[in-house]
């Protein structure tokens, strides 16, 4: 069986090693040492000054929507995973649906402003499959505008733009380390920012609003991060060279195996680097889309229809109208990519895609020899 993504595992002495020091200490959760030796990890391989561990990924995005004080409406994106959009939701703001660049696939920063109202707090934005956002344009309008600026960075670990951490951006970035992202802690996230206001703010909600074992400032909630799953994060962190480089090249496969099928890659944004988090096409169309799936899954081949459908569509929000997340939703897939697939796995899977195409499109003879 091949999954759209398996967990990065490091090897296990590494992760046994830092759990006999979690006996030794009898520490588990609560910024224990290896909690706070994570965030230290991380603030310097992200360029970061300012970073919290914290339970999960929505959890960051929680923290960030509260620390903000967002209310009212906040401009989003309709095509990231659904955590983007509940969260604002769970938070008591109205997500406002932006319709997507169809190139990038990131929020159109044009489709922003003819959204904004007196009751607009800010923009929340995801970086889609690691691609960074046309951030200095988001920028640009929230200032004007007076908005905050929240980015979702769930799938961009690692990602540069300008030189500087995609992190870097915005006034609180998030991160999620679940277990399917490129970096993980088994189940985890961060908040990000620049202001030690707001990480003093994240800090506190973090813990309950405690400021000693006596006294609290304002309402907090449980956003800690245990010990374990800092010891998976440190024992992950030493090969995050490798397993980027292994996607890449896994990437670099699927590019040269699917060139002269008529399926797009979501444009990069001109400035940043890439992740390779994922390895996303765009199809024709929903039928040709449905058609793949089934003769990859006839070979127990699992690709995901990451993000489908898009979130301007679920029943608890407006569904203003974005036809082109739409669209994009509508036949987006994304392929197998993790650290143990083979390059033989790659070539089958490509294959498959390609022997589809060709029955269906039933006319010339498809050159399924590797291409040079
Ligand atoms: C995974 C993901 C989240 C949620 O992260 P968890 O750690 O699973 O809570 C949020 N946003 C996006 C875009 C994601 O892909």
């Amino acid at each position: 069986m091949i999954p759209v993504t398996k967990p990065f595992l490091p090897p296990k002495e590494d992760f046994d090693q830092l759990v006999a020091g979690i006996w030794q200490r009898n520490w588990l959760t609560n910024e224990g040492p290896l909690s706070s030796k994570l965030e230290l990890e991380l603030k310097k391989i992200l360029g970061q000054e300012h970073l919290l561990f914290v339970t999960n990924g929505t959890i960051a995005l929680q923290l960030a929507i509260r620390a903000l004080g967002l209310t009212g409406e906040v401009i989003t994106t309709p095509f990231s995973y659904v955590a983007t959009t509940s969260s604002l939701v769970w938070e008591g703001c109205e997500p406002v649906f932006a319709d997507i660049d169809p190139l990038t696939l990131n929020i159109d920063p044009s489709a922003i402003e003819a959204l904004i109202t007196p009751r607009t707090s800010g923009i929340l934005a995801t970086h889609v499959f690691g691609n960074s956002c046309d951030v200095e344009a988001i920028q640009e309008i929230a200032d004007r505008h007076g908005l905050k600026v929240i980015y979702d960075g769930a799938h961009a670990f690692g990602v540069n733009y300008k030189g500087e951490s995609i992190f870097s951006y915005g006034d609180i970035s998030t991160c999620s380390f679940h277990a399917t992202k490129l970096f993980h802690t088994i189940e985890g996230g961060a908040v990000m920012t620049k202001d030690p206001e707001l990480l003093r703010k994240m800090s506190l909600f973090r813990s309950f609003g405690h400021t000693s074992a006596t006294s609290f400032e304002g309402v907090g909630i449980n956003g800690k991060n245990s010990e374990f799953h800092a010891a998976m994060g440190l024992a992950n962190l030493n090969h995050i060279p490798q397993i980027i480089a292994r996607r890449k090249k896994l990437s670099k496969l699927y590019d040269k195996w699917l060139q002269g099928f008529d399926c797009k890659l979501p444009r990069k944004q001109e400035g940043a680097t890439y992740n390779y988090a994922y390895y996303p096409i765009l199809l024709s169309s929903e039928k040709e889309l449905k058609g793949i799936i089934d003769a990859l899954n006839r070979s127990d081949v699992y690709p995901r229809r990451y993000f489908y459908p898009s979130l301007s569509q679920l029943d608890y929000v407006n569904n203003w109208p974005t036809p082109r997340a739409d669209d994009a939703a509508s036949r987006i897939l994304c392929l197998p990519l993790y650290h143990e697939l083979s390059e033989e796995e790659v070539e089958l899977i490509c294959r498959l895609i390609l022997r589809e195409k060709r029955y269906k499109v039933g006319s010339k003879k498809l050159n399924l020899k590797m291409p040079a």
